[in-house]
């Protein structure tokens, strides 16, 4: 269930040195074919090792030209259905199309704040590095006091 690329769609993000989707996959399996040498498409990105693919879909809500897809498992998705989702700064659109052509689409909100405004640590004490070494700190530890009796001794 790897993605793919559509190459009538992707501009290989213009150029850049690292594309978008380079950029977000948590696996380095995206790759752009500059010269054409390896897909003969040149120009164009590639999921360079499906088989280690973990659709995540990270790639497809990140790609700016809606270029890249997911096959699915039949068993999940028939033959010829699909889901694509569309990413907008404040919500996503999921696109569901069925084999006998019926579409439906579900926008959900992506976010309570402005773009770009989250602050994920706001509210928490800055890093010790010294923590990295105590199991009993955790990032969480105010919220959720840890309990050093679940800790097991090494
Ligand atoms: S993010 Fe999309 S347009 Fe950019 S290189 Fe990847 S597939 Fe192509
Ligand atoms: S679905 Fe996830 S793991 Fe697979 S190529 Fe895209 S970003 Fe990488």
């Amino acid at each position: 269930m790897p993605t793919y690329v559509r190459t009538d769609k992707c501009d290989g993000c213009k150029g850049q040195d690292k594309t978008a989707c380079m950029y977000i996959c948590p696996h380095d399996l995206m790759k752009l074919d500059k010269d054409g040498s390896e897909t003969g498409w040149a120009m164009k990105a590639f999921n360079q090792e499906p088989e280690q693919c973990w659709e995540c879909y990270s790639c497809v809500k990140i790609c700016p030209q809606q270029a890249i897809e997911v096959r699915h498992y039949a068993d999940i998705v028939p033959l010829g259905a699909q889901v694509q989702p569309l990413r907008g700064t404040d919500s996503i659109m999921w696109t569901i199309r069925f084999r006998n052509g019926t579409i439906k689409r579900f926008k959900f909100p992506i976010r309570t704040t402005p773009e770009g405004s989250a602050d994920p640590t706001a509210g928490k004490p800055k890093p010790d590095k010294a923590d990295l070494t105590n199991p009993a700190v955790l990032f969480t530890k105010d919220t959720h006091p840890g309990d050093m009796s679940q800790f097991v001794a090494s």
